[in-house]
C-alpha cells in the first residue's frame, strides 16, 4: 500500500514552479489544482505544469468548478455543467492529472430517486465523450457533506458501478453528513485498487459539513489507522493550513509504517 499526501491547491501559474518544488521539498506526492472558480491554466502551461509535477513524483488532480450541477432542470445550465467538467478533462489530459474531482450537483426539489437517474444519465455522457476523445484522465464524484446536497456514499457507489467513472472519498464530508464513518462499510462499497480522498478536519450540525478547518493530530491518526492496507491513495487536504496538514499526515504515515 502506499499513501501519497498533499493540498489542494497549486496557487498561480508564475510561482507553480516554486510551489510544486516547496512540496516535493516537504515530500509530498500529490497536488490537487483549484479549478473551483475557474479553469486558470492555459494549455501551454499545464503542459510545463504536469513535465514537473512528473519530474518531481507528484501526482496531479483537478477540483473542477462549484458552477456544476448534473441535476439542472435548465438544458442550458445542465449542458454548461457537463461542459465545465469536459473542459477541465481536457486541461487535466495535458497536465497529465489523475482525475477531475467534481461535486455532481443539488437534489432542489427534485426526489433523490429522479435526482439519480438525471444525474446517472449525465455522468454516462460524460463518459462516452471522454473515452470519443481518448483521454485517460478519470472523472471522480465526490461524496458530499451537506445532507441536502447529492452525494452519499451509496449514490456516489452506485455512479461508479453503473457508468464505470472514477471517485473521490471524502472523508470529512461523510463525518459530517452522517456523523460517523463506517470504514468497513466504505472499504466494501468501493472495492477498487486505487482510492482519491479528501481529509480535513471539519465544522458539522444537523445538515452536515458547516466548513473545514485545520486537522486535528488524533484526526490523522484515526484516518490512517482505519484505512485499508491493500490500495493505493491519494489524500488531498483542503483546510486552511492544507499544506502543513499535509505534511503532518505524511509524518504519522511514515512514523507508523516504520
Ligand atoms: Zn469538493
Amino acid at each position: 500500500m502506499t499513501i501519497k499526501f498533499g493540498p489542494a491547491g497549486l496557487g498561480p501559474v508564475k510561482t507553480a514552479k516554486a510551489t510544486l518544488e516547496d512540496y516535493h521539498r516537504k515530500g509530498l506526492q500529490a497536488c490537487e489544482i483549484s479549478f473551483t472558480y475557474s479553469n486558470y491554466i492555459k494549455k501551454e502551461d499545464a503542459k510545463l505544469i504536469g513535465e514537473l509535477a512528473k519530474k518531481l513524483n507528484i501526482e496531479l488532480s483537478i477540483h473542477g468548478s462549484y458552477f456544476i450541477n448534473l441535476n439542472a432542470e435548465d438544458e442550458k445550465k445542465l449542458e454548461a455543467s457537463k461542459k465545465r467538467i469536459l473542459d477541465a478533462c481536457e486541461i487535466g489530459e495535458i497536465l497529465g492529472a489523475k482525475c477531475v474531482v467534481f461535486h455532481p450537483g443539488f437534489y432542489a426539489k427534485i426526489s433523490r430517486e429522479q435526482s439519480y437517474k438525471n444525474i446517472l444519465k449525465a455522468v454516462k455522457e460524460i463518459m462516452n465523450a471522454k473515452k470519443k476523445n481518448k483521454w485517460e484522465i478519470e472523472i471522480s464524484p465526490e461524496t458530499m457533506g451537506k445532507v441536502n446536497v447529492f452525494g452519499s456514499v451509496g449514490e456516489v457507489a452506485s455512479l461508479v458501478k453503473e457508468t464505470g467513472c472514477s471517485f473521490c472519498i471524502d472523508f470529512a464530508h461523510i463525518l459530517a453528513r452522517e456523523k460517523e464513518v463506517d470504514y468497513k462499510k466504505i472499504e466494501k462499497i468501493f472495492p477498487q485498487e486505487n482510492w482519491h480522498c479528501h481529509f480535513s478536519g471539519i465544522v458539522y450540525g444537523e445538515k452536515g459539513e458547516k466548513h473545514h478547518k485545520t486537522t486535528e493530530r488524533k484526526e490523522w491518526e484515526n484516518l490512517l489507522k482505519n484505512l485499508p492496507r491493500n490500495k493505493n491513495i491519494r489524500i488531498i487536504n483542503e483546510s486552511p493550513t492544507m499544506v502543513e496538514d499535509s505534511v503532518e499526515g505524511l509524518s504519522i504515515y511514515l512514523s507508523g509504517s516504520k
